[in-house]
Formats: C-alpha cells, structure tokens, sequence
C-alpha cells in the first residue's frame, strides 16, 4: 500500500561526539505539500536532511521516505535533492552535468537528453547547455543545481535553501518551478530563510530548534491563528498592561503605542470594552495578522539555535 506520507521521522537523532545536532526529530510529510522547515542557524536542519537521504548515518530513532525505510535504493531513486553547499564537477559543461547525474539515476539517454533540455530552458540556461560551470555565476551555478534536483521526475523533491545566491528574478523563478512542481502532484521540502518566500509557497511548516520542532502548522492556520493589534491610547497603566495579558503577548512601545498579540479575532470587543471601562482614552486599534517572520520570531525566539 502507498503511503500517503512523503516523509515520517520519529525520534531522529544525530550526536557529533558531544554536540547534539539533532535532538529527536519526529515529522510527518503529507504527500503532495510544500513543506517548509524553518529553524534557526544550527537548529539542525541541514543535519537533519541529511539523515533522511541517507548521508549521514542517524545516532537514533527511524524514518521512511516515500513509505520505505530511510535508506531504501529504490525510494532514493525518486527523490530529487539540491543540497546547501553544491559541490559542482566545474569542468563540465551544464548538459554533460546533467547528464552525469542522470547516469547515476540510470535514465535511458534518451530520455534524459530530453529532459536535460527540457530543464535547462526551465531554469533560463538553455542558452548556455555547452558552457562550462566553470563560467557560471554563482546563480547560474544554483540554477543547474536546481535542474539536478528535478531531472529524475522525483516524487519528493528536497531543496535546502534553494534560493541563497539567487536575485529577485531568480527567487521567482524558483517559486514558479514549486508551485509547477506542486501542480504535478510533487511533495516540495524546502529549507529556507527567506520566510516572505516561505509565505506565499509553502502549504505546511515546522519549525526546529535545537534539532526539535516545536510546532508544526499549516500556513493558512498560522497566518489566521495569530493577530498582533495596534492600540494607540492614552492612559495605558502598568495595572492596565498587566490585565491586558489575559488576551496574550503585551508590548508596549514607544509614542503611546501598544501591540497585543491576540490568538482570535473575537477577542478584539472585549478588549475594546476594557480599555473603555477602565476610562483609557483610545485613538486607534489596528488589527494585524502577524507575518511569517514575525511568527518565526516568536515561536523560535531570538536566542538562536546554535
Ligand atoms: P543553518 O541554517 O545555519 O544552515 P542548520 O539548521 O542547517 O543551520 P546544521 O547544519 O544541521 O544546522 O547544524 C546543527 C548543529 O550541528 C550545529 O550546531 C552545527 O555546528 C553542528 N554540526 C553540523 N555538522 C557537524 C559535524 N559534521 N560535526 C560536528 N558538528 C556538526
């Protein structure tokens, strides 16, 4: 039977002597989603990764790409990956490049020349299929690695941070082959820092931090699960600040403005009726719904994973 999990960890776990890169990862991939792991630097995403495609060996816990045992050749095969830090055979040109890797995955030539310039027109190279990476900017170069990760047609597709080293172009280009991808029926697990990319791509998030998540969530439940408000009033006490915690996060900021974090929408008239009871003068409330990275910020925190 296939499973309807591109991706499930439990409990994965990677020491490097006495560092603990990854704490004990448990993650389910539902088939046919853009995924996106957000985490700190050195929260063990990368670490993560890794294990799952079998790079490197996990301390503890299990895992299964694609319904079979991390580890499994024949699930390797149809997973594409564009790992962080690409080291690229430079000598040759992009379709030999292509081609090289397509070998490996054992497609018929045929097909693979032509998927190999089906790809490099995807990506804006095919003009330059017969130039050396060599030549290649370090956006041409993230480019071809992106066409890599795709040549096999693979069912889940891993990008870790696709877009580092990409211009705005660029970054649109790789949005628009997700989404492509996605359409396709592809799962898309993405590592990523640009959350405003995050935002308008992913489907579903989880965010690690010191190689554990610590939420996972679908975008559109995030987006409407959280809304910071604007007050702006006169006669904000610490008696009344200190109340206004019972609806959530409390921050007062400068010029008389306050921002609080409410969970629903429903909450905004009650808040509204306690500030007036309590005889605070209000000039404005503006709900807000929190951006990605603001939310990032606030369930990650600001100390870092590292
Ligand atoms: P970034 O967002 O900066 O790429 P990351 O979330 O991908 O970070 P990892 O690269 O997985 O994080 O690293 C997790 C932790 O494990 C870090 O503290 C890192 O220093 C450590 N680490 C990673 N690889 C090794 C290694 N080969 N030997 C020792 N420690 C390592």
């Amino acid at each position: 039977m296939q499973s309807d999990l591109a991706i499930e960890t439990r409990a994965l776990r990677k020491e490097y002597g006495r560092k603990v890169a990854v704490q004990g990862l448990t993650l389910n991939v539902p088939r046919g989603e853009v995924f996106g792991f957000l985490g700190p630097n050195g929260a063990g995403k990368t670490t993560s990764i890794k294990m799952l495609l079998s790079l490197v060996a996990p301390t503890s816990g299990e895992a299964f790409l694609l319904g079979q045992p991390m580890g499994d050749r024949g699930a390797r095969g149809r997973v594409g990956f564009l790992p962080e830090h690409f080291r690229f055979h430079d000598w040759l040109s992009a379709r030999e490049f292509l081609g090289l890797h397509g070998r490996l995955y054992g497609m018929p030539s045929e097909r693979l020349d032509k998927r190999s310039a089906e790809l490099l027109d995807l990506v804006g190279l095919g003009e330059f299929s017969n130039s050396q990476l060599r030549t290649f900017s370090k956006g041409m170069l993230q480019r071809i690695g992106i066409a890599q990760a795709l040549l096999n047609e693979p069912e889940l597709v891993i990008l870790d941070e696709p877009t580092s080293g990409l211009d705005p172009v660029g970054r649109r280009l790789v949005r628009d082959i997700i989404q492509k991808e996605r359409s396709r029926g592809t799962t898309v697990f993405l590592n990523s820092h640009f959350l405003s990319e995050v935002e308008v791509t992913c489907d579903r998030v989880a965010f690690i931090k010191h190689g554990r998540v610590v939420r996972t969530a679908a975008i559109e439940d995030l987006a409407h699960g959280s809304t910071s408000v604007d007050i702006r009033a006169h006669g904000l006490t610490p008696a009344i600040l200190d109340s206004l915690g019972r609806w959530g996060e409390v921050r007062p900021q400068q010029d008389g403005h306050l921002l609080l974090t409410i969970k629903t929408m429903e909450d905004l008239p009650d808040v509204t009726r306690f500030l007036v009871a309590e005889g605070v003068d209000v000039f404005a409330i503006s709900p807000n719904h929190l951006s990605l990275e603001e939310l990032f910020v606030q369930i990650v925190g600001t100390d870092g994973g590292l």
